[in-house]
């Protein structure tokens, strides 16, 4: 009769919370993960797939440890109703099952429906989001591969906030770095809904400037509303109409599918309000969401790095619940995101954020980031040994 925690979506934020409430909990709380998915393909460095710099095998890790290492019950299944006051949830192969505590990590929904014929091109294959590592980055990076030389890369950026802020300038960098030695008539026309470069700005800019002259035509204040499949056009606000040999469009985004069924992205109908001294949601007692889902504190971004924060003060959280412990009264996490410019140079911002008793959320510590001063390869191996810690942290 041990206590019982199901977690949902074994992303960043969903393996490392299991994986620490097993730790933690010194095998004390059984904790189930239910993911579809059979390994774990990380996001972060995806970008290096898509500009042909690094292989997907190369990001993938096998669940297979989370079992084996720390006793974590892995269920390959899809969770489809969450019933709060029965306390169980219900998956696609129709289980129930019950749970003391529910924790909820299911990353984003896209909102396909906001662009007029997305769906459609989507389903067809003219337009890639590529925004969930898998199947659809080795696509992509074959669509550039097969573009002729002279051909246009068009990539799309919703509203912020969006997954990871400086994702999308990568994959700038990445599609440019590729263009420059395989297609140099080509160019990467880059639409930002957004009035600039949302993140590292000044730093991407240096580079499309410094290594990319020519390459990349960025259009900040840039919506699309339309896509006509049939002649690979994107339409715009306020634009003109603008035809692309490789679409690349990121939708609108929001709280993972399962956590706006369940009611609980309160905030617009899109992110997940959560008290952030333990994560449950601001709606339901005993349901807490981590990661990309949530409505983040101010300055956070939604990152791998984050999720895997929230993830571990939660896990402390819970374990402290379920065993009638104080919970930690002053959490303090951190992030950095590494961005390539190229194959080997990387720049990243980092920051520290502290809760904040009086005003129940989240600050960033003043004085506490950091900015590289500019791309260097030692940062691309700082970034590479951050990926295999962080897998080894989340999977491992
Ligand atoms: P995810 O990691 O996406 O995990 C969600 C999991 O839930 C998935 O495995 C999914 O299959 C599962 N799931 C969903 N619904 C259900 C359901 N109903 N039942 C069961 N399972 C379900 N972050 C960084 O820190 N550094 C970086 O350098 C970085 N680079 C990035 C580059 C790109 C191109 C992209 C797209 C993202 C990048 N990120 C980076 C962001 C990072 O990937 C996300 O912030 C992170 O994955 C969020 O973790 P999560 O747990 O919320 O979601």
């Amino acid at each position: 009769n041990k206590a019982h925690v199901v977690v949902v979506g074994a992303g960043y934020g969903g393996a490392t919370a299991a994986r620490y409430i097993r730790i933690l909990s010194n095998g004390g709380i059984r904790v189930t993960l239910i993911e579809p998915n059979k390994d774990f393909i990380s996001c972060p460095l995806s970008n290096l797939v898509v500009g042909g710099n690094t292989q997907i095998g190369t990001l993938t890790t096998p669940y297979s440890g989370l079992a084996r290492e720390h006793g974590v019950t892995l269920l390959h299944d899809t969770v489809t109703q969450i019933d709060p006051d029965k306390k169980a949830v219900q998956t696609a192969s129709g289980q129930t099952i019950a749970y003391d505590k529910l924790v909820l990590s299911p990353g984003i929904g896209m909102d396909f429906e906001a662009i007029e014929g997305l769906e459609q091109a989507n389903a067809q294959g003219v337009t890639l989001q590529a925004w969930k590592a898998g199947p659809q980055t080795v696509a992509l990076h074959r669509q550039l591969a097969e573009m002729p030389d002279g051909g246009i890369f068009a990539l799309s950026i919703p509203l912020a906030p969006y997954r990871c802020p400086p994702g999308p300038y990568e994959r700038t960098c990445q599609v440019a770095n590729y263009i420059k030695q395989h297609k140099p008539r080509s160019k990467i026309v880059v639409f930002d809904a957004n009035d600039d470069v949302t993140s590292k700005g000044k730093l991407f800019k240096a580079a499309w400037a410094n290594e990319y002259a020519g390459l990349i035509d960025y259009r900040p204040q840039h919506k699309v509303v339309g896509i006509d499949a049939k002649n690979r056009t994107l339409k715009f606000e306020l634009a003109d109409d603008f035809q692309a040999n490789v679409l690349n469009v990121l939708p609108p985004m929001h709280a993972g599918d399962i956590v706006r069924k369940a009611g609980l992205a309160n905030i617009n109908n899109r992110w997940a309000e959560v008290k952030f001294l333990n994560f449950e949601s601001a709606l339901v007692k005993d349901i807490h969401v981590v990661g990309d889902s949530i409505q983040v504190a101010p300055g956070m971004p939604k990152s791998g790095h984050m999720a895997n924060q929230q993830a571990k003060v939660t896990a402390a959280a819970i374990v402290c619940e379920l065993h009638d412990l104080d919970i930690n009264p002053h959490p303090v996490v951190t992030n950095t995101c590494y961005s390539f410019v190229n194959a080997n140079d990387v720049v990243h911002v980092a920051s520290v954020h502290q809760y904040v008793a009086d005003e129940a959320t989240f600050r960033t510590v003043p004085g506490s980031g950091g900015l590289s001063p500019e791309p260097s390869a030692l940062e691309g191996q700082y970034a590479w040994g951050w990926a295999r810690n962080i897998w080894h942290d989340t999977v491992g």
